[in-house]
Parts: structure tokens; C-alpha cells; sequence
């Protein structure tokens, strides 16, 4: 099944995102078939949970959490707190984390072993920045974030995680829309050594980083590519609910991310 998300990043006021939901629930035959989720800040998860009637095909998600399950860490919030508000996903390693909170491949590895142990399915980005990319070098830094993210699990666990490959220089306003061949290679990799096909892969890999209307249905067609991860163009529930539509027309046309 094809995975379609978004995170909120430090948007949205709680009446914000009850109308999202609201949007999410006047949409609801558009979201069958494929795997959406939404990821609020953490002061808009609970709202969102409960304004979603809980058989609707939507998995919340929080945008980070700590690895311990409690204690004097002010300001953090824990696994446990995220899923008791109604998280059943946590995005982990995201790159404004590593570039503004000091967030490292342990840290990143330690909250992924911690979700999971928690219930909870990790979403771990990794990719390169542009420096990285402008030498050559995004195959061996991708590959070297996944396998340290992922290093705190046993392999019968890393099903329970999915990934999504962010380049840096393709995230937020600042970004560079990519074309499919660039992507392709780094996606192509992820699937082979860490995909779902691979032994003892993960749930999914995701493409993330300035996909919208025009170019989401040509990036679900990267080979490897099991579903997108996105930011700016999903934020308005309209355009969400469009690009589930354009995923879930990329399933009907039999791609390798039907599931
Ligand atoms: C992101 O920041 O993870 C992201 C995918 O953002 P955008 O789609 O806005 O580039």
C-alpha cells in the first residue's frame, strides 16, 4: 500500500488543526487504499485524535520524542506521553533536528530503539546535504544514517520502522525541487540494502523533500519508492487530500508500491 504524510513542523493553532481533521473526515473515501498519516506538533495531537473517528485510515504521528520513559528532561516529552495522546508513529532524525537541536546518529538510534519498544513505528529520515552531494558522496551517507539509526534493533524488529530519504537540499522554502534520476539512485540503494524486499527490511521506504501536485505521481514512480513524505504542499488539507488522490491513482496504475 502506498504511504502518503505529512508533518506539521511548528505549525498550526489547535482550531488549525481540528479543521484539518475535519477536512481528513469529509475526504474519507479518498483515503481508502492507501497509507496516510499526519504528524501535528505535540500540543495538536491529542486534538486531532479525538476529532478523527477512530476507524478512519489515518495514523498520527509526533514529530519527536526522548528515549527514556521519564525523568528530569525539561522540556522533552517522552515515547509513552505521545502514544498515551493518541501517536501511534514518531518521525525520528528529521534534518532541522540534527542541523538545530544537536540531534546525532546515537540519539537518532536510541529514540528509534525506544519507539519500538514503545509500539510506536519509527519514521527515520536521513539524507545528505548539498555539499555531500555536490562531491558524490549520498549513496555512502545515506547508507551510513540508516544502518546507524537502525543499529539499536534486532533484526526481527526492523520491520516495524519506516524510512524516509530527505535530501537537505531538497526540504522546505529553501529547497530544490529534485527530478526522479536524482533521487533514483539513493532510493534504488535504501530499497536494495533496507527496503521491504530486503532481508529483515523495513515496513517502507519514503521519498520526502518539495514533492507537490505536479511532481508527486513522477517520484512514486521511482522504483523503490513506497510512498512520500511531505511538507509545504500538504499543509492545506486540500492539497493533502490531492496528493492521496494522485497516490492512489499511482497504485491503480500498478506500480511497484501497490501493495
Ligand atoms: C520536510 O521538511 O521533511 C519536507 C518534506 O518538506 P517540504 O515538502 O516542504 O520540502
Amino acid at each position: 500500500m502506498t504511504w502518503i504524510g505529512t508533518s506539521w513542523k511548528m505549525n498550526k493553532t489547535l482550531a488549525e488543526a481540528r479543521a484539518f481533521a475535519d477536512g481528513l473526515v469529509a475526504a474519507r473515501s479518498a483515503l481508502d487504499g492507501v497509507r496516510a498519516f499526519v504528524i501535528p506538533a505535540h500540543t495538536a495531537i491529542a486534538a486531532v485524535r479525538e476529532r478523527l473517528p477512530s476507524d478512519l485510515p489515518v495514523l498520527i504521528g509526533a514529530q519527536n520524542a526522548h528515549w527514556e520513559p521519564a525523568g528530569a528532561y525539561t522540556g522533552e516529552v517522552s515515547m509513552g506521553m505521545i502514544a498515551d495522546a493518541g501517536a501511534t508513529l514518531v518521525e525520528i532524525g528529521h534534518s532541522e533536528r540534527r542541523q538545530h537541536f544537536g540531534e546525532t546518529d546515537d540519539t537518532v538510534a536510541l529514540k528509534v530503539a525506544a519507539a519500538v519498544a514503545t509500539g510506536l513505528t519509527p519514521l527515520l529520515c536521513v539524507g545528505e546535504p548539498a555539499g555531500v552531494r555536490a562531491a558524490g558522496g549520498e549513496i555512502g551517507w545515506v547508507a551510513g544514517q540508516a544502518s546507524r539509526g537502525l543499529s539499536r534493533l534486532p533484526p526481527h524488529d526492523l520491520h516495524k520502522v519506516v524510512v524516509a530519504y530527505e535530501p537537505v537540499w531538497a526540504i522546505g522554502d529553501r529547497g530544490r525541487e529534485p527530478l526522479p534520476h536524482e533521487i533514483a539512485p539513493v532510493m534504488g540503494m535504501l530499497a536494495a540494502r533496507f527496503g521491504p524486499d530486503a532481508h529483515d527490511g523495513v515496513a517502507a521506504v519514503l521519498y520526502g523533500g518539495s514533492v507537490n501536485r505536479l511532481n508527486a505521481a513522477a517520484l512514486l514512480g521511482v522504483p523503490g519508492t513506497d510512498g512520500l513524505f511531505v511538507g509545504r504542499a500538504a499543509w492545506d488539507v486540500a492539497g493533502f487530500v490531492e496528493l492521496v488522490r494522485i497516490a492512489a491513482r499511482a497504485r491503480h496504475a500498478g506500480w511497484r508500491n501497490a501493495g
